[in-house]
């Protein structure tokens, strides 16, 4: 491979831009999302040699493919050896039944593995251009306290988060507003919608030009980047024998994690299919049984919070992948090849209801702790076993630790999850953040003060 992968916008109304760029710009300028224009793949010999590999090599050998014109191989061998110091447990269920836990990193959910990866690379394009980039991001939750933890401590970069004092928990607030140093937490007396549209609002502000922003957010092709790796590694280390096949489930919201999935089967992961599971907000798994898109307006709500999405951002990028085009709106103005896509992914809807069942069903009769978005995988996988003849090797992917549900794992298990170390040390930790109203004034009375503090 002497060839460099460029980014090409899904809207296709911008220029090829390198990975660097992709990585700062975030969103094309046209407001599509970045996609490579060769997805690399990596041989059946390479594949095996991956079950004596401990993760942050494997992170090394995917990743690399992608970026071995555009970043110095020691340099990467560093990033993804201090970025995956934590275990990924895979946990064997029944048969050839198993659950991948990507719940052991700093924030206790799947987002570190994407977080970590992307501010890293980050720092890396920035510490010698002597520039101080401002990471300016809202958050409902889990993805700010990931990418907060995930840009800790590194200089020249400095994070403002944004989040909707009344609507995040306690525990969710703890994780962003006790890191200090480069990390400042904004709390908005307002909805999420809110702290969307002021941040929306500063990116389009000349004004703010000084500051460097960038973002962080989930379409960032930094943050689809390493959730490829994953795959490889779960089925490198479960397989048993030469190209068997394997399904794998995957919990979805914004189908960050499925397009990576997605991507390393056609980088070479044999996958026999990919079950897309959503909470009630099924505009997905409708789409794939009528050929019709209808976002779902206003999403949701559910108690697996993570995916209460309407109108899944990383959609644009599905659709390309299999020949479309959808714009940023959702509208669909190429039709992908639906029947290659029904092919490889099989797309279920799991009700509130049906995910508490399953977490109980599963402790009773496996001893498995789910929490609600896990839950919603293995029900999907299980749903899908039951009608094909093709049982075949499977993991279930668990995107967060139990402890983060506490109240809903008393009501159902009646049990109380240890949490992990991480989020033990953050009860006794001080917290400090700025409170300000829903008015972008404020926003930028703030941001522009930032440098005199
Ligand atoms: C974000 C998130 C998801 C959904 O992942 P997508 O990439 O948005 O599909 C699932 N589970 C948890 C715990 C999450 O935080």
């Amino acid at each position: 491979m002497t060839k460099n992968i460029r980014y090409y916008s899904t809207n296709h109304n911008s220029e090829l831009v390198s990975f660097k760029e992709a990585l700062i710009r975030g969103q094309a300028p046209d407001k599509g999302l970045y996609m490579p224009d060769t997805i690399p793949e990596i041989s059946s010999d390479i594949i095996t040699s991956m079950k004596d590999m401990p993760y942050h090599e494997i992170a090394f050998t995917v990743t690399n493919e992608f970026l071995r014109e555009e970043i110095a191989e020691d340099e990467l061998r560093r990033i993804t050896k201090e970025v995956y110091d934590y275990d990924v447990p895979l946990e064997h269920v029944s048969g050839k039944k198993y659950v991948m836990r990507l719940d052991q990193g700093p924030t206790a959910s799947f987002k570190d593995f994407a977080a970590r990866m992307m501010a890293k690379l980050m720092h890396y394009y920035t510490k010698d251009e002597n520039k101080k980039l401002t990471i300016l991001t809202a958050t409902s939750g889990d993805t700010g306290s990931a990418v907060a933890n995930a840009f800790y401590d590194l200089d020249d970069i400095r994070m403002v988060v944004l989040f909707p004092y009344k609507e995040v928990s306690e525990r969710q607030r703890k994780q962003m507003t006790t890191l200090g140093g480069n990390i400042t937490a904004v709390a908005v007396d307002g909805k999420f919608d809110d702290c969307q549209a002021m941040v929306k609002q500063a990116f389009s502000d000349p004004e703010l030009e000084p500051l460097n922003l960038s973002s962080a957010n989930s379409i960032n092709f930094g943050r689809l980047l390493p959730q490829t790796v994953y795959y490889f590694y779960a089925y490198s280390k479960l397989r048993e024998k030469e190209n068997e096949k394997v399904i794998f489930s995957v919990p979805s919201g914004n189908f960050g994690d499925l397009m990576g999935g997605l991507i390393s089967k056609k980088m070479g992961v044999p996958v026999y299919k990919f079950i897309a599971a959503t909470n009630e907000n099924d505009e997905f798994p409708r789409f794939l049984k009528s050929g019709k898109y209808v976002p779902l307006k206003p999403s949701k709500d559910c108690i697996s919070n993570a995916m209460n999405v309407g109108h899944p951002s990383n959609l644009a990028r599905l659709i390309d992948l299999y020949g479309g085009q959808m714009d940023e709106k959702g509208k669909i103005n190429k039709m992908p090849d639906i029947d290659a896509i029904r092919k490889d992914i099989f797309s279920i809807s799991i009700s509130d209801e049906e995910a508490r069942a399953t977490i109980k069903d599963a402790y009773n009769k496996y001893g498995m702790i789910l929490e609600p978005h896990g839950a919603v995988g293995w029900a999907g996988l299980e749903n899908f076993l039951a009608q094909t003849k093709n049982p075949t090797l499977s993991v279930s992917l668990e995107t967060a630790h139990p402890a983060k549900f506490p109240e809903e794992l008393e009501k159902i298990l009646n049990i109380k999850p240890e949490l992990p170390r991480s989020m033990k040390d953050l009860e006794n930790k001080e917290e400090t953040f700025e409170e300000i109203s829903a008015d972008y004034k404020k926003l930028k009375e703030f941001l522009t003060s930032l440098d005199n503090r």
